[in-house]
């Protein structure tokens, strides 16, 4: 009884150890630690909003006279991006006519500025 519940502790331990070193090699790496703060980040906004797809700002078309980024919600209504609230990797977009939004991924957003500049 003891032996198996040292067993069981063991695995725990190793557990738990796995998911400390996990967590190091994470911290530990710039690239990493990016790419899991994005996929935090795009978890945190799929439990708080119905999202309905993820894109990047070339899926959108830009409209130059209003100086936004627009994309077709199913319902009819836009998905609407301000060239100005690019900000963060991630932006959550609310359509204009219903309660779906849509995440548009910014770090691709930044490539398009580097190669447009
Ligand atoms: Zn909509």
């Amino acid at each position: 009884m003891i032996a198996r519940w040292r067993i069981i502790m063991n695995n725990q331990h190793s557990t738990q150890f796995r998911l400390i070193d996990e967590a190091w090699k994470i911290l530990s790496d710039d690239n990493l630690r990016k790419k899991y703060d994005a996929e935090f980040r795009a978890s945190e906004l799929h439990s708080i909003h119905p999202v309905q797809e993820e894109i990047s700002l070339s899926d959108t078309s830009y409209n130059s006279k209003l100086d936004q980024y627009e994309k077709d919600c199913r319902c009819g209504g836009k998905y609407i991006l301000s060239r100005t609230e690019i900000s963060e990797e991630l932006l959550l977009v609310d359509c204009d006519n219903c309660s779906l939004s849509t995440i548009i991924d910014c770090a691709i957003c930044d490539k398009n500025k580097d190669v447009n500049s």
